[in-house]
C-alpha cells in the first residue's frame, strides 16, 4: 500500500519516501494537509504514553531536582538533534522525528533498573525488554481509535522504533521482525535515531553528572572530546563561570559529532549510492555513522560515564529501591489481578485465558511498565500500606 507523493519532496532517492510507503496494517483514508509520517509524529505526541514520559527517570530520578532529564526531555534532544542531520541528509524530517518520539515509551519507571527488575519477573514469561515494548504501545496498548487497538502507524515507524530484537522475538513479530532473521539494515532514518539517542544521552548525561556533582570538570578533562571543548572554551573566555563554561563546552561537543556524523555519512552515502530505501536496507553495514575517530571518541565518553555517572553508588542506591519496588508490584498483581484498576484485571483474565500463566504475566508486565516513577509509588503505598 503506497501513499500519494505529495509529501516527499526535495528529499533523496534513498530516503524513507511515503509513494514506496509499505503503510499501515490497517488502511486508512489519507490524512489531507499532513503527510503520513507526519501524522505518525502527531498520534506519538497525542497518546498517553507519550505524556508519561515527563515523569520517568532517565538516569536521576524525578524527584531529585527538576533540572535532570527526563525521558520526556530526553525525546526532545534526541529528536532536535536527529532532525537537523535528517534535513542536512534529505532524509524525512517527520519520520525522524516520529521515531524520536517513540523511541522510549517502552521504557518502565526508574529507567535500566526497572527494566531490569521487570526482565526478572518476566523470565519465565518471555523476559522484558523496553524496545520490544514501544512497539507494543504503538501496536497494541494505546486505545484510542474507534477501528484498530494501538496507533496504526506506517510500517517505517514501526521499523525505527525497534531497534533490535532477538530471532525468537522477531519470528513473532512480521513484517517488521523480517529484518533480524534476514540481517538487514533498517531505514536511514532508523539508522540516524540509533545515533542521536547515543549523542543526546552522552552529552546530557554529562551536564546532569557535573549537576548531581557525581562527575567534575576536571575529571571529565580524562576524556579527549570533553577536554578538546573545554581547551578551546577556556582560551577564549577564560573568566567564563563553571555552569556557562560546562555549557558552552557540551554545545560544542554535540556539534562536533553531529557534523562529523553527517559528513561521514555523506561520504558513505557516495560511495554506496542507494537508489532507494529497499537498496539501504540490503546494503551490507550501516550507512548512518560517525567517523572512525569521532567513534573512538564518543566510546570513551560512554565508558566514562558508564563508570563515573551509572554506576555510581549514589545511582546505584536509587537502583536498588526501584528494583524492590517494581518487584514487589509485580509478584502482588500477578498473585491477585483483582488489586489492579479493573481494566487491567479484565485484560489479565483475557490474556490468562488465550495464552495461559504467560498472558496474565504480560498483562501486569504492562500495567507495570506503563508506570510512571511517583505513580508507581503510589502503587506501591496502595498495595502494601493502605491505611
Ligand atoms: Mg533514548
Amino acid at each position: 500500500m503506497n501513499f500519494p507523493p505529495g509529501h516527499d519532496q526535495g528529499l533523496a532517492p534513498y530516503a524513507a519516501l511515503e509513494a514506496t510507503s509499505r503503510g499501515r496494517r490497517h488502511p486508512e483514508d489519507s490524512a489531507g494537509y499532513r503527510g503520513e509520517f507526519q501524522r505518525d509524529r502527531d498520534r506519538i505526541i497525542h497518546s498517553n504514553a507519550f505524556r508519561r514520559l515527563v515523569y520517568k527517570t532517565q538516569v536521576f530520578v524525578n524527584h531529585e531536582g527538576d533540572l535532570f532529564r527526563t525521558r520526556l526531555t530526553h525525546s526532545l534532544e534526541v529528536a532536535q538533534i536527529a532532525r537537523t542531520a535528517a534535513r542536512a541528509l534529505g532524509l524525512s524530517e517527520p519520520l525522524t522525528e516520529a521515531i524520536c518520539l517513540a523511541h522510549d515509551l517502552g521504557h518502565t519507571p526508574f529507567g535500566h533498573a526497572g527494566q531490569d527488575a521487570l526482565n526478572e519477573c518476566m523470565r519465565d514469561h518471555g523476559g522484558f525488554e523496553h524496545n520490544l515494548q514501544s512497539l507494543r504501545v504503538v501496536d497494541e496498548l494505546e486505545e484510542r481509535y474507534a477501528q484498530f487497538q494501538g496507533l496504526n502507524l506506517t510500517f517505517e515507524s514501526r521499523e525505527g522504533i525497534l531497534k533490535h530484537c532477538s530471532v525468537a522475538k522477531a519470528r513473532q513479530l512480521g513484517d517488521v521482525g523480517l529484518r533480524f532473521i534476514e540481517r538487514r539494515q533498517p531505514g536511514l532514518e532508523a539508522q540516524l535515531v540509533n545515533l542521536a539517542d547515543a549523542i543526546a544521552y552522552n552529552n546530557h548525561d554529562v551536564d546532569d553528572g557535573i549537576r548531581a556533582g557525581l562527575v567534575t570538570t576536571a575529571e571529565l578533562n580524562q576524556v579527549g572530546l570533553f577536554r578538546r571543548h573545554h581547551d578551546t572554551v577556556l582560551a577564549r573566555y577564560p573568566d567564563i563561570q563553571p555552569r556557562r563554561l560546562v555549557h558552552e563546552t557540551v554545545r560544542r561537543m554535540i556539534n562536533d559529532v553531529v557534523t562529523d556524523l553527517i559528513e561521514e555519512t555523506r561520504r558513505r552515502l557516495a560511495a554506496a549510492t542507494p537508489a532507494s530505501v529497499d537498496e539501504v536496507r540490503l546494503h551490507k553495514g550501516l550507512l548512518v555513522a560517525f567517523s572512525e575517530e569521532r567513534a573512538a571518541e564518543h566510546y570513551e565518553l560512554k565508558r566514562f560515564l558508564r563508570l563515573r555517572v551509572y554506576e555510581h553508588e549514589r545511582v546505584q542506591e536509587m537502583r536498588e529501591g526501584a528494583m524492590r519496588t517494581l518487584r514487589e508490584l509485580f509478584e502482588a498483581f500477578f498473585k491477585d489481578v483483582a488489586l489492579m484498576p479493573s481494566e487491567h484485571r479484565d485484560t489479565a483474565l483475557r490474556l490468562e485465558a488465550d495464552l495461559g500463566p504467560a498472558g496474565r504475566a504480560r498483562a501486569v508486565a504492562d500495567y507495570v511498565a506503563g508506570m510512571t516513577d511517583r505513580y508507581a509509588f503510589l502503587e506501591h503505598e496502595r498495595v502494601f500500606r493502605p491505611d
